[in-house]
Protein backbone atom coordinates (compact mmCIF):
# COMPACT_ATOMS: atom_id res chain seq x y z
CA UNK A 1 0.00 0.00 0.00
CA UNK A 2 1.29 3.95 -0.94
CA UNK A 3 -0.16 6.52 0.08
CA UNK A 4 1.46 9.32 -1.11
CA UNK A 5 0.84 12.85 0.52
CA UNK A 6 -0.71 12.04 3.43
CA UNK A 7 -1.62 15.59 4.91
CA UNK A 8 -2.56 16.21 8.22
CA UNK A 9 -5.98 18.21 8.38
CA UNK A 10 -4.96 20.78 11.00
CA UNK A 11 -1.02 20.53 12.17
CA UNK A 12 -1.15 23.56 14.38
CA UNK A 13 -3.72 22.55 17.06
CA UNK A 14 -2.63 18.55 17.02
CA UNK A 15 -1.75 17.72 20.92
CA UNK A 16 1.59 15.70 20.88
CA UNK A 17 1.70 14.06 24.02
CA UNK A 18 -1.41 12.24 24.80
CA UNK A 19 -1.08 8.23 23.41
CA UNK A 20 -3.98 6.71 21.70
CA UNK A 21 -4.76 3.29 21.73
CA UNK A 22 -2.16 2.13 19.02
CA UNK A 23 0.04 3.67 21.37
CA UNK A 24 -0.75 1.28 24.26
CA UNK A 25 -0.82 -1.43 21.45
CA UNK A 26 2.71 -1.33 20.77
CA UNK A 27 4.19 0.12 23.92
CA UNK A 28 2.63 -3.47 25.39
CA UNK A 29 5.46 -4.95 22.41
CA UNK A 30 7.87 -3.17 23.52
CA UNK A 31 9.40 -1.86 20.26
CA UNK A 32 13.16 -0.84 20.20
CA UNK A 33 14.20 2.15 18.05
CA UNK A 34 17.61 3.01 16.78
CA UNK A 35 18.09 6.52 15.50
CA UNK A 36 20.69 7.52 13.24
CA UNK A 37 21.46 11.26 12.76
CA UNK A 38 23.35 13.31 10.31
CA UNK A 39 24.34 16.44 9.98
CA UNK A 40 23.94 19.58 12.31
CA UNK A 41 23.23 21.00 15.54
CA UNK A 42 19.37 20.96 14.57
CA UNK A 43 18.94 17.51 13.20
CA UNK A 44 20.93 16.25 16.75
CA UNK A 45 18.12 18.00 18.02
CA UNK A 46 15.22 16.82 15.79
CA UNK A 47 16.58 13.21 16.87
CA UNK A 48 16.06 14.12 20.34
CA UNK A 49 12.50 15.32 20.36
CA UNK A 50 11.64 11.73 17.90
CA UNK A 51 13.42 9.88 20.32
CA UNK A 52 11.05 11.76 23.33
CA UNK A 53 7.88 11.00 21.42
CA UNK A 54 8.73 7.38 20.97
CA UNK A 55 9.86 7.12 24.80
CA UNK A 56 6.43 8.92 25.71
CA UNK A 57 4.79 6.04 24.16
CA UNK A 58 6.63 3.53 25.76
CA UNK A 59 9.11 2.41 23.02
CA UNK A 60 12.55 1.84 24.19
CA UNK A 61 15.90 3.45 22.78
CA UNK A 62 18.05 0.98 21.55
CA UNK A 63 21.99 1.10 20.55
CA UNK A 64 21.96 -2.27 18.21
CA UNK A 65 20.88 -1.92 14.67
CA UNK A 66 20.57 -5.50 14.71
CA UNK A 67 17.99 -5.06 17.88
CA UNK A 68 15.75 -2.57 16.65
CA UNK A 69 12.13 -2.86 15.74
CA UNK A 70 11.91 -0.11 14.07
CA UNK A 71 15.35 2.35 12.03
CA UNK A 72 14.97 5.92 12.05
CA UNK A 73 17.38 7.52 9.45
CA UNK A 74 17.41 11.27 10.40
CA UNK A 75 19.44 12.75 7.16
CA UNK A 76 21.56 15.74 6.07
CA UNK A 77 21.87 16.84 2.04
CA UNK A 78 23.32 19.63 2.40
CA UNK A 79 26.39 18.80 1.05
CA UNK A 80 26.96 15.46 -1.27
CA UNK A 81 28.82 13.87 1.37
CA UNK A 82 26.39 14.08 4.21
CA UNK A 83 23.99 12.83 1.31
CA UNK A 84 26.15 10.06 0.42
CA UNK A 85 27.30 8.84 3.55
CA UNK A 86 23.10 8.41 4.66
CA UNK A 87 22.42 6.80 1.49
CA UNK A 88 25.41 4.25 2.05
CA UNK A 89 24.16 3.09 5.45
CA UNK A 90 20.43 3.00 4.30
CA UNK A 91 22.02 0.68 1.26
CA UNK A 92 23.21 -1.70 3.61
CA UNK A 93 20.32 -1.68 5.73
CA UNK A 94 18.26 -3.67 2.72
CA UNK A 95 19.97 -7.06 3.93
CA UNK A 96 18.86 -6.58 7.28
CA UNK A 97 15.52 -5.90 6.09
CA UNK A 98 15.63 -8.92 3.97
CA UNK A 99 16.46 -11.15 6.96
CA UNK A 100 13.31 -9.51 8.56
CA UNK A 101 10.42 -8.08 6.98
CA UNK A 102 8.98 -6.97 9.89
CA UNK A 103 11.72 -4.00 10.55
CA UNK A 104 10.17 -0.87 9.85
CA UNK A 105 12.61 1.34 8.16
CA UNK A 106 11.75 5.60 8.39
CA UNK A 107 13.82 8.38 6.69
CA UNK A 108 13.14 11.69 7.47
CA UNK A 109 14.69 15.04 7.65
CA UNK A 110 16.64 16.58 4.28
CA UNK A 111 16.98 13.82 2.29
CA UNK A 112 13.51 12.54 2.81
CA UNK A 113 12.09 16.23 1.56
CA UNK A 114 14.49 16.59 -1.04
CA UNK A 115 13.92 12.43 -3.15
CA UNK A 116 10.42 11.75 -1.58
CA UNK A 117 8.84 9.34 -3.78
CA UNK A 118 12.36 8.47 -5.78
CA UNK A 119 13.81 7.23 -1.86
CA UNK A 120 11.32 4.40 -2.18
CA UNK A 121 11.87 3.62 -5.88
CA UNK A 122 15.36 3.88 -5.21
CA UNK A 123 15.40 1.74 -1.68
CA UNK A 124 12.64 -0.53 -1.85
CA UNK A 125 13.29 -1.80 1.52
CA UNK A 126 12.40 1.71 3.34
CA UNK A 127 8.72 1.85 4.79
CA UNK A 128 8.11 5.60 5.67
CA UNK A 129 9.69 8.98 4.18
CA UNK A 130 8.41 11.74 6.69
CA UNK A 131 9.73 15.31 5.43
CA UNK A 132 10.99 18.27 7.68
CA UNK A 133 7.46 19.64 8.46
CA UNK A 134 5.97 16.47 9.74
CA UNK A 135 7.74 14.78 12.02
CA UNK A 136 5.20 14.70 14.08
CA UNK A 137 3.68 12.40 12.58
CA UNK A 138 6.41 9.90 12.33
CA UNK A 139 5.34 8.01 15.89
CA UNK A 140 1.71 7.82 14.49
CA UNK A 141 3.40 6.62 10.74
CA UNK A 142 5.22 4.13 12.24
CA UNK A 143 2.44 2.43 14.40
CA UNK A 144 0.82 1.68 11.16
CA UNK A 145 4.05 0.83 9.62
CA UNK A 146 4.12 -2.06 12.46
CA UNK A 147 0.80 -2.90 11.47
CA UNK A 148 1.61 -3.37 8.21
CA UNK A 149 1.23 -0.06 6.25
CA UNK A 150 4.14 0.41 3.96
CA UNK A 151 5.27 2.32 1.24
CA UNK A 152 4.31 5.98 2.59
CA UNK A 153 5.55 9.48 1.89
CA UNK A 154 4.37 12.31 4.06
CA UNK A 155 6.44 15.74 2.71
CA UNK A 156 4.38 18.47 2.15
CA UNK A 157 5.78 22.40 3.40
CA UNK A 158 2.94 23.41 5.51
CA UNK A 159 2.53 27.11 6.99
CA UNK A 160 3.39 26.05 10.87
CA UNK A 161 5.23 23.17 12.08
CA UNK A 162 3.99 21.28 14.94
CA UNK A 163 7.67 19.94 16.13
CA UNK A 164 9.03 23.08 16.81
CA UNK A 165 7.08 23.09 19.91
CA UNK A 166 7.99 19.75 21.08
CA UNK A 167 10.04 19.82 24.01
CA UNK A 168 12.72 17.04 24.16
CA UNK A 169 13.25 15.52 27.20
CA UNK A 170 17.01 16.56 28.04
CA UNK A 171 17.20 13.79 30.71
CA UNK A 172 17.64 11.24 27.44
CA UNK A 173 20.82 13.47 25.85
CA UNK A 174 24.18 13.10 27.47
CA UNK A 175 24.18 16.82 28.68
CA UNK A 176 21.09 17.00 30.52
CA UNK A 177 22.25 20.46 32.09
CA UNK A 178 22.47 21.78 28.18
CA UNK A 179 18.78 21.77 26.19
CA UNK A 180 18.82 22.95 22.42
CA UNK A 181 16.14 25.01 21.66
CA UNK A 182 14.50 25.49 18.53
CA UNK A 183 13.62 28.98 17.57
CA UNK A 184 12.99 29.01 14.08
CA UNK A 185 12.82 26.76 10.92
CA UNK A 186 13.72 27.01 7.24
CA UNK A 187 15.50 29.91 5.06
CA UNK A 188 14.18 32.64 3.18
CA UNK A 189 17.49 33.72 2.11
CA UNK A 190 18.41 31.59 -0.97
CA UNK A 191 22.09 31.54 -1.17
CA UNK A 192 22.93 30.33 -4.84
CA UNK A 193 24.64 27.34 -3.63
CA UNK A 194 22.78 25.60 -0.71
CA UNK A 195 19.90 23.24 -0.49
CA UNK A 196 18.18 24.63 2.61
CA UNK A 197 15.52 26.54 1.46
CA UNK A 198 14.46 24.00 -1.25
CA UNK A 199 14.41 21.22 1.62
CA UNK A 200 13.57 22.81 5.07
CA UNK A 201 11.26 25.47 3.44
CA UNK A 202 10.58 28.80 4.10
CA UNK A 203 11.38 30.48 7.05
CA UNK A 204 8.74 29.84 9.78
CA UNK A 205 9.38 31.31 13.54
CA UNK A 206 8.47 29.97 16.61
CA UNK A 207 6.22 32.10 19.31
CA UNK A 208 7.75 33.56 22.03
CA UNK A 209 5.83 32.50 24.16
CA UNK A 210 6.55 28.76 23.18
CA UNK A 211 10.72 29.40 23.45
CA UNK A 212 9.97 31.05 26.96
CA UNK A 213 8.12 28.32 28.15
CA UNK A 214 10.19 25.83 26.83
CA UNK A 215 13.27 27.45 28.49
CA UNK A 216 11.49 27.56 31.97
CA UNK A 217 10.59 24.74 32.10
CA UNK A 218 14.11 23.30 31.04
CA UNK A 219 15.31 25.67 34.01
CA UNK A 220 13.07 23.73 36.73
CA UNK A 221 15.03 20.47 35.64
CA UNK A 222 18.31 21.92 36.09
CA UNK A 223 18.90 22.91 32.62
CA UNK A 224 21.80 25.42 32.99
CA UNK A 225 22.59 26.60 29.51
CA UNK A 226 20.67 27.07 26.40
CA UNK A 227 21.29 26.91 22.75
CA UNK A 228 18.83 28.38 20.44
CA UNK A 229 18.97 27.08 17.00
CA UNK A 230 17.72 28.64 13.70
CA UNK A 231 19.47 28.47 10.21
CA UNK A 232 19.29 32.38 10.52
CA UNK A 233 18.51 33.60 13.80
CA UNK A 234 18.68 36.98 13.54
CA UNK A 235 15.69 37.30 10.97
CA UNK A 236 13.82 36.10 13.77
CA UNK A 237 9.91 37.02 13.76
CA UNK A 238 7.89 35.35 16.85
CA UNK A 239 6.44 38.23 17.92
CA UNK A 240 9.30 39.94 19.33
CA UNK A 241 12.73 40.24 17.34
CA UNK A 242 15.49 38.31 18.15
CA UNK A 243 17.75 40.56 20.42
CA UNK A 244 14.28 41.20 22.27
CA UNK A 245 14.01 37.09 22.55
CA UNK A 246 17.77 37.00 24.03
CA UNK A 247 17.05 39.58 26.82
CA UNK A 248 13.93 37.64 27.74
CA UNK A 249 15.43 34.39 27.80
CA UNK A 250 18.18 36.45 30.08
CA UNK A 251 15.74 37.18 32.50
CA UNK A 252 14.63 33.41 33.45
CA UNK A 253 16.10 32.42 36.85
CA UNK A 254 18.86 29.65 36.67
CA UNK A 255 19.81 29.83 32.91
CA UNK A 256 23.21 30.73 33.17
CA UNK A 257 24.69 30.64 29.60
CA UNK A 258 22.73 31.79 26.68
CA UNK A 259 24.51 30.39 23.01
CA UNK A 260 22.78 30.20 19.58
CA UNK A 261 23.68 30.09 15.93
CA UNK A 262 23.40 30.25 13.36
CA UNK A 263 23.93 33.97 12.21
CA UNK A 264 23.70 35.56 8.79
CA UNK A 265 26.23 38.39 9.04
CA UNK A 266 23.66 40.80 6.78
CA UNK A 267 20.73 40.36 9.33
CA UNK A 268 23.39 41.04 12.61
CA UNK A 269 22.43 44.63 13.82
CA UNK A 270 23.25 46.94 15.99
CA UNK A 271 20.68 45.43 18.97
CA UNK A 272 22.56 41.99 18.74
CA UNK A 273 25.78 43.61 18.94
CA UNK A 274 24.29 45.30 22.07
CA UNK A 275 23.24 42.50 23.19
CA UNK A 276 26.82 41.28 23.97
CA UNK A 277 27.59 44.39 25.39
CA UNK A 278 24.47 44.36 27.68
CA UNK A 279 23.51 40.39 28.98
CA UNK A 280 26.26 38.56 30.49
CA UNK A 281 24.54 35.49 30.45
CA UNK A 282 25.30 35.83 26.71
CA UNK A 283 28.40 33.44 26.36
CA UNK A 284 31.39 35.33 24.55
CA UNK A 285 31.09 33.06 21.42
CA UNK A 286 29.79 33.83 18.21
CA UNK A 287 29.49 31.46 15.01
CA UNK A 288 29.27 33.93 12.04
CA UNK A 289 29.51 32.30 8.42
CA UNK A 290 31.72 34.42 5.97
CA UNK A 291 31.87 31.98 2.97
CA UNK A 292 34.19 33.59 0.71
CA UNK A 293 36.31 36.43 1.33
CA UNK A 294 35.84 37.87 -2.23
CA UNK A 295 33.38 40.33 -2.78
CA UNK A 296 32.61 38.95 -6.34
CA UNK A 297 32.43 35.76 -5.25
CA UNK A 298 29.98 36.92 -2.19
CA UNK A 299 27.83 38.33 -5.16
CA UNK A 300 28.01 35.19 -7.23
CA UNK A 301 26.88 33.21 -3.53
CA UNK A 302 23.68 35.71 -2.98
CA UNK A 303 25.40 36.84 0.65
CA UNK A 304 24.40 40.13 0.67
CA UNK A 305 27.25 41.69 2.23
CA UNK A 306 30.93 42.66 1.13
CA UNK A 307 34.06 41.63 2.81
CA UNK A 308 34.68 45.29 4.20
CA UNK A 309 31.33 44.80 6.21
CA UNK A 310 32.10 41.61 7.45
CA UNK A 311 35.59 42.83 8.97
CA UNK A 312 33.69 45.68 10.62
CA UNK A 313 30.75 43.72 11.98
CA UNK A 314 33.25 41.37 13.93
CA UNK A 315 34.86 45.17 15.27
CA UNK A 316 32.43 45.85 16.36
CA UNK A 317 31.33 42.58 18.27
CA UNK A 318 34.71 43.27 19.63
CA UNK A 319 34.22 46.59 20.79
CA UNK A 320 31.05 44.98 22.63
CA UNK A 321 32.96 42.37 23.89
CA UNK A 322 36.03 42.66 23.79
CA UNK A 323 37.39 38.89 24.72
CA UNK A 324 34.49 37.60 22.33
CA UNK A 325 35.41 34.37 20.07
CA UNK A 326 34.41 33.98 16.54
CA UNK A 327 33.75 30.62 14.83
CA UNK A 328 32.41 30.82 11.39
CA UNK A 329 31.74 28.43 8.04
CA UNK A 330 33.96 28.96 5.29
CA UNK A 331 33.69 27.17 1.28
CA UNK A 332 36.39 26.74 -1.58
CA UNK A 333 36.14 25.89 -5.35
CA UNK A 334 33.00 27.73 -5.92
CA UNK A 335 32.41 28.03 -9.18
CA UNK A 336 34.49 30.72 -10.92
CA UNK A 337 36.93 31.27 -7.85
CA UNK A 338 40.17 32.40 -8.89
CA UNK A 339 43.25 32.15 -7.12
CA UNK A 340 43.05 35.77 -6.03
CA UNK A 341 39.40 35.53 -4.28
CA UNK A 342 41.05 32.36 -2.59
CA UNK A 343 43.74 34.50 -1.01
CA UNK A 344 41.33 37.31 -0.18
CA UNK A 345 39.56 34.92 1.92
CA UNK A 346 42.81 33.87 3.60
CA UNK A 347 43.39 37.07 4.36
CA UNK A 348 40.17 37.37 5.99
CA UNK A 349 41.13 34.30 8.36
CA UNK A 350 44.20 36.00 9.21
CA UNK A 351 42.48 39.19 10.03
CA UNK A 352 39.48 37.81 12.01
CA UNK A 353 42.03 34.71 13.81
CA UNK A 354 38.96 32.97 14.47
CA UNK A 355 39.13 30.01 17.06
CA UNK A 356 37.45 27.78 14.75
CA UNK A 357 36.63 27.47 10.86
CA UNK A 358 34.23 24.72 9.41
CA UNK A 359 35.26 24.49 6.09
CA UNK A 360 33.89 23.19 2.81
CA UNK A 361 34.66 22.05 -0.42
CA UNK A 362 31.72 23.49 -2.74
CA UNK A 363 29.93 20.60 -4.31
CA UNK A 364 26.62 21.57 -6.41
CA UNK A 365 23.56 20.58 -4.61
CA UNK A 366 20.09 20.42 -7.17
CA UNK A 367 17.67 22.68 -7.29
CA UNK A 368 20.03 25.68 -6.07
CA UNK A 369 20.64 28.64 -8.47
CA UNK A 370 24.76 27.64 -8.57
CA UNK A 371 23.80 24.54 -9.91
CA UNK A 372 23.41 26.03 -13.49
CA UNK A 373 26.72 27.30 -13.23
CA UNK A 374 29.80 25.55 -14.69
CA UNK A 375 31.78 23.75 -12.09
CA UNK A 376 34.53 24.84 -13.16
CA UNK A 377 37.65 24.75 -9.80
CA UNK A 378 38.64 21.70 -10.78
CA UNK A 379 38.51 18.74 -8.05
CA UNK A 380 42.17 18.96 -7.18
CA UNK A 381 42.27 22.35 -6.91
CA UNK A 382 39.14 22.59 -4.48
CA UNK A 383 41.78 20.02 -2.49
CA UNK A 384 44.69 22.37 -2.41
CA UNK A 385 42.80 24.99 -1.51
CA UNK A 386 41.28 23.10 1.33
CA UNK A 387 44.74 21.61 2.45
CA UNK A 388 46.28 25.18 2.58
CA UNK A 389 43.46 26.91 4.79
CA UNK A 390 43.29 24.06 6.84
CA UNK A 391 46.71 23.75 7.37
CA UNK A 392 47.06 27.71 8.47
CA UNK A 393 43.74 27.75 10.35
CA UNK A 394 45.15 24.84 12.71
CA UNK A 395 47.89 26.98 13.16
CA UNK A 396 45.95 30.41 14.48
CA UNK A 397 43.72 27.96 16.47
CA UNK A 398 46.66 26.68 18.49
CA UNK A 399 47.98 30.36 18.92
CA UNK A 400 44.72 31.57 19.94
CA UNK A 401 44.15 28.35 22.36
CA UNK A 402 48.14 29.02 24.04
CA UNK A 403 47.14 32.82 24.58
CA UNK A 404 44.24 31.09 27.22
CA UNK A 405 47.44 29.35 29.04
CA UNK A 406 47.47 31.03 32.70
CA UNK A 407 43.76 32.61 32.55
CA UNK A 408 41.47 31.14 34.68
CA UNK A 409 37.79 30.09 33.41
CA UNK A 410 34.20 29.74 34.63
CA UNK A 411 33.86 26.29 32.81
CA UNK A 412 30.52 24.14 32.69
CA UNK A 413 31.01 20.48 33.44
CA UNK A 414 29.89 18.29 30.34
CA UNK A 415 31.23 14.83 31.03
CA UNK A 416 33.75 12.53 31.69
CA UNK A 417 36.67 13.60 29.48
CA UNK A 418 37.28 10.92 26.58
CA UNK A 419 41.22 11.62 26.62
CA UNK A 420 42.12 10.90 30.28
CA UNK A 421 40.75 8.68 32.91
CA UNK A 422 40.07 10.38 35.78
CA UNK A 423 39.36 13.63 34.12
CA UNK A 424 36.16 15.78 33.52
CA UNK A 425 35.62 18.09 30.07
CA UNK A 426 34.05 21.21 30.44
CA UNK A 427 33.14 24.55 28.38
CA UNK A 428 35.00 28.00 28.83
CA UNK A 429 32.16 30.54 27.71
CA UNK A 430 34.32 31.30 24.36
CA UNK A 431 33.35 27.47 23.76
CA UNK A 432 36.71 26.32 23.95
CA UNK A 433 36.90 22.43 25.72
CA UNK A 434 39.05 22.24 28.81
CA UNK A 435 39.84 18.71 30.51
CA UNK A 436 40.62 18.78 33.94
CA UNK A 437 41.08 16.79 36.88
CA UNK A 438 37.69 16.37 38.50
CA UNK A 439 34.93 13.86 40.23
CA UNK A 440 31.58 13.03 37.89
CA UNK A 441 29.93 14.88 40.78
CA UNK A 442 30.96 17.94 38.93
CA UNK A 443 29.50 17.85 36.21
CA UNK A 444 26.66 20.20 35.48
CA UNK A 445 28.28 22.44 37.72
CA UNK A 446 30.20 25.76 36.86
CA UNK A 447 33.69 25.30 38.46
CA UNK A 448 36.78 27.91 38.41
CA UNK A 449 39.87 26.57 36.30
CA UNK A 450 42.80 27.49 35.53
CA UNK A 451 44.23 26.77 31.80
CA UNK A 452 47.74 25.05 32.43
CA UNK A 453 48.20 23.67 28.43
CA UNK A 454 46.91 24.09 25.27
CA UNK A 455 46.20 21.11 22.41
CA UNK A 456 45.13 21.73 18.91
CA UNK A 457 40.99 21.06 19.89
CA UNK A 458 41.37 21.35 23.54
CA UNK A 459 43.00 22.92 26.77
CA UNK A 460 44.00 21.28 30.10
CA UNK A 461 43.68 22.72 33.05
CA UNK A 462 43.18 22.58 36.84
CA UNK A 463 40.46 23.14 38.73
CA UNK A 464 40.81 26.61 41.05
CA UNK A 465 37.86 26.22 43.45
CA UNK A 466 33.93 25.80 42.82
CA UNK A 467 32.37 28.50 41.43
N1 LIG B 1 22.57 29.18 7.77
C1 LIG B 1 23.96 29.14 7.80
C2 LIG B 1 24.54 30.39 7.14
O1 LIG B 1 23.86 31.27 6.71
O2 LIG B 1 25.72 30.44 6.95
C3 LIG B 1 24.55 27.93 7.14
C4 LIG B 1 23.87 26.67 7.20
S1 LIG B 1 24.49 25.47 6.09
C5 LIG B 1 23.38 24.29 6.55
C6 LIG B 1 26.06 25.02 6.81
C7 LIG B 1 27.23 25.30 5.96
O3 LIG B 1 27.36 24.35 4.92
C8 LIG B 1 27.23 26.62 5.21
O4 LIG B 1 27.58 27.69 6.02
C9 LIG B 1 28.22 26.40 4.10
O5 LIG B 1 29.54 26.77 4.48
C10 LIG B 1 28.13 24.90 3.89
N2 LIG B 1 27.48 24.60 2.61
C11 LIG B 1 26.21 24.85 2.26
N3 LIG B 1 25.98 24.47 0.99
C12 LIG B 1 27.16 23.98 0.53
C13 LIG B 1 27.57 23.45 -0.72
N4 LIG B 1 26.75 23.36 -1.76
N5 LIG B 1 28.86 23.03 -0.84
C14 LIG B 1 29.72 23.10 0.21
N6 LIG B 1 29.38 23.62 1.39
C15 LIG B 1 28.11 24.06 1.56
FE1 LIG C 1 21.64 28.20 3.40
FE2 LIG C 1 22.14 30.79 3.11
FE3 LIG C 1 19.94 30.01 4.38
FE4 LIG C 1 22.33 29.64 5.54
S1 LIG C 1 21.36 31.61 5.02
S2 LIG C 1 20.67 28.16 5.38
S3 LIG C 1 23.60 29.20 3.76
S4 LIG C 1 20.39 29.69 2.22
Amino acid sequence: MRATELTDPSPCTRTLDAPDTADIWVSRMKARVKIFTYGCQMNDLDSLKIQTEFSRRGFTATGYTREADVIVINTCSVRQKAYEKAMSNLGRLSALKRARPSLVIAVTGCVAQQDREGLLRRMPHVDLVVGTHQLHLLPDLVQDALKGARGRVVAEFSTCIPFMDTIPDTTLSAEPHRAYVTVMQGCDNFCSYCIVPHVRGPEISRRAESVIGEIRAHASQGVREVFLLGQNVNSYRGGMSFPELLRAIHSIDGIERIRFTTSHPKDANDDLVACFRDLPKLCSHIHLPFQSGSDRVLVAMNRHYTREWYLELIERFREARPDIAFSADVMVGFPGETEQDFMETMDVIERVRFDVLYSFKYSVRPMTAAASLADDVPAREKSRRLVVLQARQREITLENNMRRVGSTYDVLVDGASTRVEGQVKGRTTHNAIVNFTGERSLVGRTVRVTVTRAQQNSLTGVLSDAA
